[in-house]
């Protein structure tokens, strides 16, 4: 092998940290050579997060000299996109990730995108290229975010096919894009990141998403495969190891969801009694507890255990107060046949904050609570909002253009018939849509906040160590 010259950043240049400071004020003094990644995790046990920050530049600029000395000089000369690269794109895309985490933990969030620009020239490849743009993406997803310039972010990364190799940018663009594509479109995508990553908690997920497309388009058999392949993944495995954070709340959702698809309440019920267990743990945060309170709420009302459900719906409200809580316990109290409390609750939601698959369930609750209650105006008010609803899923459309009917027939008869009646309970639909969606794709939308998905990726150790190292 030939004698490699080891690169190093120039002393008076920008460091390769990003950090905006020359190499000679910043990371030369601290670089980890072999003990790459430990001092971060020393100072992140010790929450020393001012220390992490350094730790992880120091790491950042280390691997980006082992990259520029071992693997750029072998893309220079041969061209090929090698599995070199592709180990350095994720390893120093790892990195990266602890970066990102700092900053928000830091409040140096809005520097974010600056910092990402300058580590653009980390790696010279398009394959990284497309990591800083995938970061630059995620970034609209924070806080006072905005989804739509997120998505023109992404759309600068080129088309995302079957064929992507990079699962961070496949995980992103099923979060954003999922609504829009096409049924099949969606499989090979949710396929491919399953080829990708044999993790258990990535099968869980993915495996779980793949149930609700085939759910969502009536294929109940095929969604209930899914979902007890995945169960049967977690007995195989659970003896030797033991479920963790997100994957314990992926397991309840796939239980939830088997229920769910099977009108089994013993199996909802088991969910909501998993989900109890999961409030146990410690180092919840509120809005954490909430989303739990959240999904008992969904495993009763999907049960019609609507005393239970009402509890949990106002657990989840004492918490965090979200609009979404508020829809679920106005439909918890119409089926408690307290038709005018459900009015009133239904009112006092601010519908125009609730995001898209949320808006369709004010829009069934509200259409239901009209039916039962009988009043033109809110009759009226329902057939405006199911026609103005715009559903691309067949099982929420088909919900949609019943209740349309049956909100119709009640206005013009004056009189809510039992058929109408039953099918405005959830016995005649799937009693709401937002939660399917939990099971997509998704980073954000986890039920976990924007914070808990970048500590997520802040704990991962990178899989593999850069190759042909001197
Ligand atoms: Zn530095």
């Amino acid at each position: 092998m030939p004698t490699r010259r080891r690169w190093k950043p120039k002393w008076s240049e920008p460091c390769p940290c990003a950090s905006g400071n020359k190499f000679k004020d910043c990371c030369w003094r601290c670089l980890p050579d072999f003990d790459i990644g430990k001092a971060y995790f020393q100072a992140i046990k010790e929450n020393r997060f001012d220390r992490a920050l350094v730790a992880t530049r120091a790491d950042i600029t280390q691997y980006t000299i082992w990259h520029k000395t071992n693997t750029a000089p072998v893309i220079a000369r041969s061209g090929a996109v090698s599995k070199l690269l592709r180990i350095d794109v994720n390893a120093l895309g790892d990195y990266v990730s602890r970066l990102s985490w700092l900053y928000f933990r830091l409040e140096l969030w809005k520097d974010w995108p600056a910092v990402l620009e300058r580590l653009r020239s980390n790696i010279q490849h398009p394959s990284w290229y497309k990591r800083i743009t995938y970061h630059l993406a995620f970034h609209y997803l924070g806080p006072g975010g905005d989804r739509g310039k997120a998505r023109q972010e992404l759309a600068k990364a080129g088309p995302i096919t079957k064929k992507e190799d990079d699962l961070e940018l496949l995980r992103l663009y099923g979060d954003l894009e999922f609504d829009d594509l096409p049924f099949a479109a969606r499989i090979e995508i949710l396929d491919r990141i399953l080829e990708l990553d044999d993790d258990r908690e990535n099968q869980l997920q993915y495996r779980g998403a793949k149930a609700v497309q085939y759910f969502m388009i009536g294929d109940a058999q095929t969604a209930e495969q899914q979902l007890s392949d995945a169960l049967a993944m977690v007995q195989q495995t659970e003896k030797d190891d033991p479920l963790e954070g997100y994957e314990k709340h992926i397991y309840c959702r796939l239980l939830q969801l088997k229920g769910s698809v099977r009108h089994d309440k013993q199996i909802l019920k088991a969910s909501a009694l998993e989900f109890q267990a999961l409030l146990l743990e410690p180092n919840w945060t509120r809005s954490g507890k909430a989303n739990i309170h959240r999904e008992i709420c969904n495993s009763y009302r999907y049960a019609g255990e609507w005393d239970q459900a009402e509890t949990a719906s106002r657990e989840a409200i004492a918490l965090d107060g979200s609009q979404l809580d508020k829809v679920h316990l106005a439909e918890c109290l119409l089926y408690l046949k307290d038709t005018d409390a459900a009015a009133s609750e239904i009112d006092a939601v601010e519908r125009e904050t609730l995001p898209h698959h949320e808006f369709e369930d004010f829009v069934f609750a509200y259409s239901a609570i009209a039916i039962w209650s009988n009043k033109a105006e809110r009759l009226t008010e329902a057939k405006t909002l199911l026609q103005g609803l715009g559903t691309a899923d067949p099982i929420f459309n088909d919900r949609r253009l019943n209740l349309l009917l049956r909100v119709t027939e009640t206005l013009a008869s004056g009189n809510a018939s039992a058929a109408a009646k039953n099918d405005s309970t959830p016995t005649g639909g799937v009693a709401t849509a937002s939660s399917f969606f939990l099971l997509q794709p998704t980073l954000a939308g986890l039920g976990i906040d924007f914070s808990e998905v970048l500590e997520y990726m802040a704990r991962k150790t990178p899989k593999d160590t850069p190759d042909g190292l001197d």
